[in-house]
C-alpha cells in the first residue's frame, strides 16, 4: 500500500500513510489518495469494540508503515465514544455526534492527533498546528489535540463571526492549546495560516490538521463500514446514506468504504444553498465560486476541496454521474424541517442533518432504507433550533463540561507575526 497526489498521474512520487499525514496536502497541490482499496476481510466482526473494529478495516492502509504495531493503540484511544444507529419509523440516523465536541469532526481530528503523536514521540521533533475556523473544525481540533505530547495548537477565530457556544469551546482549552480572536474575518484568519506557513522563521515547526488530511480522511470510511454492515444485519438489505456535505470529506469515507465492498447501496449529498455539486450535475461543468452563508455553516463551502479525491475516483462525467447525486437545501427548507421532524417524531436535528432529511423527504419518502446521516448534535446550534421547535434542547454532559469551563484567548489583528509573539 503506497499514497499518491490526485495530481500525480503517473503515480511518480509514492509515500507511506505517515508520510502523508505528516505532509497535509501534497508538494503539488493535490491530495493524498490509497494506490488501491483492499476488500473488507470476511471474518470482520461487528462483535469487536469499535476501536479494535476500526484497527482491523484500517490494518491494510498501514501495512508495512511506521505505525502498523501502534493502529490498534491509537484506535483504541481516539475511538472511546460510541457510534449511535438510531432506528426511527422513517429512516436510520447514524449519529456521528457522541464524541468529545458533539460533531463527526472527532473522529477525524482524534485519530489525526494520536498518530501524530505517536510519530512524534518516534522522531523526536515537536510541532504546531495552526488552524482557522468559522466553528466547528476549531474546537475538534483543539480537544483532540489538547494534552498531546511534542504538539501545541493555535487555534485562529474571526471577531464576532463564531456562535457564543462555538467561541466557548474554542476558548476553553489552555496549557497546549492557545486561542487568538482576530479582529477580521474567516477568510483573513486563513490568509494568516497561509501566511505562515510559507514564512521561512515558521514554517518548519508548522503543521495542519484540516479536512484534506489523510488522517482524518481514512477514520471516516470506517464508520460507514461499520454502520451499513449493523444496518444489513439488522434489517437485511444494504442502505442508502444520505450524508449533509460542505467538502465533501465525510462523503468521500462513505464512497471508500463501499469501494471496499461494505453493504452501500448509494451515497447521496445534501448540501445547503452553496450549490457547487448539484450544478455540476446539472450541467457537466465543474464551476467552484465562493460560498454564501447559511444556516448549516459547517458546509458553507462553495470550492469543496475534497472533490479531487472524488475525481480520482471516478475519472470521467459518467462515471461521476453514476455514483453521485447531491439536491441543494434553503435556510427555508432547514427552518421547516427541523420544526416538522420536531412535530411529527418528536426528534431534534441540527441544521446540517436537517438538509439530508429535508432531500430524504422529497426525493426519497417512498424508500424504506435510507440511513440518514447526523453531522452534529442540535445543542451546538441552540440559536437555530429552540426558537424553531420552541423549547430547550437539553445539553449532552460533553458540552456542558465544557461550557463550564475558564475561558481565555489573546485579542489580535490580521499581522500574522502576533501568533508568535
Ligand atoms: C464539517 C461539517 C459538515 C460538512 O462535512 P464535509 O466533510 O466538509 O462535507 C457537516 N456538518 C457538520 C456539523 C460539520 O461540522
Amino acid at each position: 500500500m503506497y499514497y499518491y497526489s490526485t495530481r500525480d498521474k503517473n503515480r511518480e512520487h509514492r509515500l507511506t500513510a505517515s508520510e502523508a499525514i505528516l505532509k497535509g496536502l501534497a508538494p503539488d497541490g493535490g491530495l493524498y489518495v490509497p494506490s488501491q482499496f483492499p476488500q473488507l476481510d470476511c471474518s470482520l466482526s461487528l462483535d469487536l469494540p469499535y476501536g479494535q473494529f476500526a484497527s482491523k478495516v484500517l490494518a491494510p492502509f498501514f501495512k508495512d508503515d511506521e505505525l502498523e504495531d501502534s493502529l490498534g493503540d491509537i484506535c483504541t484511544k481516539a475511538f472511546d465514544f460510541p457510534v449511535v444507529l438510531n432506528s426511527l419509523k422513517d429512516k436510520t440516523v447514524l449519529e456521528l455526534f457522541h464524541g468529545p465536541t458533539c460533531a463527526f469532526k472527532d473522529f477525524g481530528a482524534r485519530f489525526l492527533a494520536f498518530s501524530m503523536e505517536e510519530l512524534l514521540r518516534k522522531n523526536g521533533k515537536k510541532l504546531c498546528i495552526l488552524v482557522a475556523t468559522s466553528g466547528d473544525t476549531g474546537g475538534a481540533v483543539a480537544s483532540a489535540f489538547y494534552r498531546r505530547d511534542n504538539l501545541s495548537v493555535k487555534v485562529l477565530f474571526p471577531k464576532g463571526r463564531v456562535a457564543q457556544r462555538q467561541k466557548k469551546q474554542l476558548t476553553c482549552w489552555g496549557e497546549n492549546v492557545e486561542s487568538f480572536e482576530v479582529d477580521g474575518s474567516f477568510d483573513d484568519c486563513q490568509k494568516m495560516v497561509k501566511s505562515a506557513f510559507v514564512d521561512k522563521r515558521y514554517m518548519d515547526g508548522l503543521s495542519s490538521a484540516n479536512s484534506i488530511n489523510l488522517g482524518r480522511l481514512l477514520p471516516q470510511m470506517v464508520y460507514y463500514v461499520y454502520a451499513s454492515m449493523l444496518y444489513q444485519k439488522e434489517k437485511g438489505k444494504k442502505p442508502v446514506i444520505i450524508i449533509p456535505s460542505g467538502n465533501v470529506g465525510n462523503c468521500t469515507g462513505a464512497y471508500w468504504a463501499m469501494t471496499m465492498g461494505a453493504p452501500i447501496e448509494r451515497v447521496v449529498l445534501a448540501v445547503n444553498a452553496n450549490r457547487t455539486i448539484p450544478d455540476y450535475l446539472s450541467c457537466g461543468k465543474y464551476e467552484p465560486r465562493s460560498s454564501v452563508r447559511t444556516l448549516a455553516n459547517a458546509m458553507d463551502v462553495g470550492a469543496p476541496s475534497n472533490m479531487e479525491r472524488l475525481f480520482s475516483l471516478y475519472p470521467d462525467f459518467d462515471s461521476v454521474r453514476a455514483h453521485l447525486s447531491a439536491w441543494s437545501v434553503s435556510d427555508d427548507e432547514i427552518r421547516q424541517t427541523i420544526r416538522e421532524e420536531y412535530e411529527e417524531d418528536g426528534y431534534v436535528m441540527c441544521p446540517h442533518t436537517a438538509c439530508g432529511e429535508f432531500v430524504r423527504r422529497t426525493q426519497f419518502a417512498d424508500f424504506d432504507n435510507i440511513m440518514l446521516v447526523s453531522t452534529a448534535h442540535p445543542a451546538k446550534f441552540d440559536t437555530v433550533v429552540e426558537p424553531l421547535i420552541g423549547t430547550e434542547v437539553p445539553l449532552p454532559p460533553a458540552l456542558t463540561d465544557l461550557l463550564d469551563k475558564p475561558n481565555s484567548w489573546k485579542d489580535i489583528s490580521t499581522d500574522y507575526n502576533e501568533l508568535f509573539l
